[in-house]
């Protein structure tokens, strides 16, 4: 866990907005992870997840408040959340701007259809190569054509912690682009579900809205956080006794 704390990002948003499109244009590949509680609970848990957040390939950015709070309490100067619904979003724009391309896969296909319907109105420039729903069974398939038409920007979203085992496994065969693993953005930024009103973003609440909105995620969201805010006070334990 100390190790996913050293490397993660702490410049806020928009500083990484501009990382991002300095990398886009000088075609430099990157592969952003974006962490909530649970996803570092699962690196701690799953050795070959623990890889790929440890790996100096990957950029950990700060997506859900529980990651920002506990970096704060570790004396770790990370300014805000860096969500990967936004990041999608400034990506869309980015791609719409230089004219370039875009590979999705994941989500329901019904999601991916109105995700691409929408692309192409508000996005028009966005050349998009491929786009393959996230219930396909062979996805090494799915990920070696894509690394064929070679994309600008990959999004894969198919959850934790697949979604970036995958794009870690075939990360070597590019040469260039920018991949992220956005869980359920596809669902929000199609219009099928909503993302948290402002309030509740500004609050801090939104992990809550989404426990209401989808009780089924109460289990998961109360053992990861439990274990996870324990973890956090050991370590706050520890650096303080050295
Ligand atoms: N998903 C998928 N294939 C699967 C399992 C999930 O494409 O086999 C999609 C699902 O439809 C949803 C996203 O992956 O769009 C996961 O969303 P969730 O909000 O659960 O992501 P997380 O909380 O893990 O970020």
């Amino acid at each position: 866990m100390q190790k996913y704390f050293q490397k993660i990002y702490c410049d806020g948003f928009e500083q990484f907005v501009n990382l991002l499109e300095g990398k886009m244009d000088k075609e430099e590949k990157t592969f952003v992870i974006t962490a909530n509680p649970e996803t570092l609970m699962i690196g701690v848990d799953t050795p070959a997840f623990d890889e790929i957040l440890k790996s100096d390939k990957t950029i950990i950015v700060p997506d859900g408040i529980g990651v920002v709070k506990a970096a704060q309490m570790l004396n770790i100067p990370v300014k805000e959340r860096v969500t990967g619904v936004e990041i999608v979003q400034k990506l869309f724009e980015m791609l719409d701007k230089k004219n370039k391309s875009l590979y999705l896969l994941g989500a329901k296909q019904e999601v991916l259809e109105k995700l691409v319907e929408r692309i192409g109105q508000e996005y028009p420039n966005v050349q998009l190569l491929g786009h393959t729903d996230g219930y396909v069974k062979d996805k090494d398939a799915v990920f070696e054509q894509i690394a064929e038409c070679k994309p600008d920007v990959v999004l894969v979203a198919l959850g934790i912690p697949a979604q970036e085992q995958l794009i870690y496994k075939h990360y070597d065969k590019f040469e260039k682009g920018i991949f992220v693993g956005v869980g359920g953005s596809f669902d929000v930024l199609s219009g099928t579900k909503k993302r948290a009103p402002k309030i509740f973003i500004k609050l801090n609440l939104e992990w809550l809205y989404r426990i209401a909105k989808e009780p089924k995620r109460i289990k998961r969201f109360y053992v990861s956080n439990v274990k996870f805010i324990s973890k956090i006070q050991k370590m706050k334990r520890q650096t303080n006794e050295d």
